[in-house]
């Protein structure tokens, strides 16, 4: 008897974080997930990323990744959005701040304005949500699946906490004050926008599961 082939997605982002999370939420389900450093040489063109919305910008990564590689890729678009900014900084949440440099310059450059941003506007609410948007697209270039996830909670003035990356020391996310970055991983993907997300293509990935060839 022999093992049935794992099937297995190619997850589109430089984020090192954002695999780490998407492989532990994704393993639960059976499918192996690669980053793009694994399956591809490092002069692979990025897709352009001039979507409107968290939705049209994971289509635009996952649909050309994918032809790119000729794999299933996972993409996924992110960020925070925060009531009293109008929903800022949405799809600019990686480089709101404008500033190069490292990913731990770049968040923290974003915390900063972030706060600045709210201590401008001291009677406004804090209230906030990460957003995650996901989209699974075929070898082909044909989406085979989307959808989209939501973490609520509040901005907190002081960081605290050490896991995660981004905006998460900052992010208020229940009663008794733990921020994002004070969750373990895993309790961090149970109740994330990214967790929420992936979960919700289960479905689609198993068929995946059941058809390896697929990807
Ligand atoms: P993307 O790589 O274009 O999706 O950018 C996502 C950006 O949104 C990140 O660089 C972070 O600044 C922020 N972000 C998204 N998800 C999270 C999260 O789970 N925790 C903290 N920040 C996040």
């Amino acid at each position: 008897m022999t093992t049935p082939a794992r099937a297995s997605i190619v997850v589109a982002t430089g984020n090192p974080h954002k695999v780490i999370e998407i492989r532990e939420i994704l393993g639960e389900v059976g499918i192996e997930v690669l980053s793009l450093n694994e399956v591809a040489s490092g002069d692979l063109a990025e897709p352009q990323e001039d979507g409107s919305t968290f939705a049209e910008n994971a289509r635009l990564k996952a649909v050309g990744y994918a032809r790119a590689i000729g794999r299933t890729v996972l993409a996924d678009d992110s960020g925070l959005s925060v009531d009293a900014l109008g929903g800022n900084p949405g799809i600019h949440s990686a480089r709101w701040a404008g500033v190069g440099g490292t990913r731990a310059e770049r968040d923290a450059a974003n915390n900063a304005k972030l706060q600045r941003e709210l201590a401008a506007r001291p009677s406004a609410s804090r209230g906030a949500r990460f957003i995650c948007a996901m989209c699974l697209a075929a070898a082909d270039g044909s989406v085979i699946a989307e959808t989209v996830g939501e973490f609520v909670g509040v901005i907190a003035d002081s960081p605290r906490g050490a896991n995660g990356f981004g905006y998460d020391p900052y992010f208020v996310v229940d009663a008794s004050g733990r921020t994002s970055a004070e969750l373990s991983p895993s309790e961090k993907n149970a109740r994330s926008h990214r967790g929420c997300a992936a979960r919700a293509m289960a479905g689609f990935l198993a068929r995946l599961r059941a058809e390896p060839d697929a990807s």
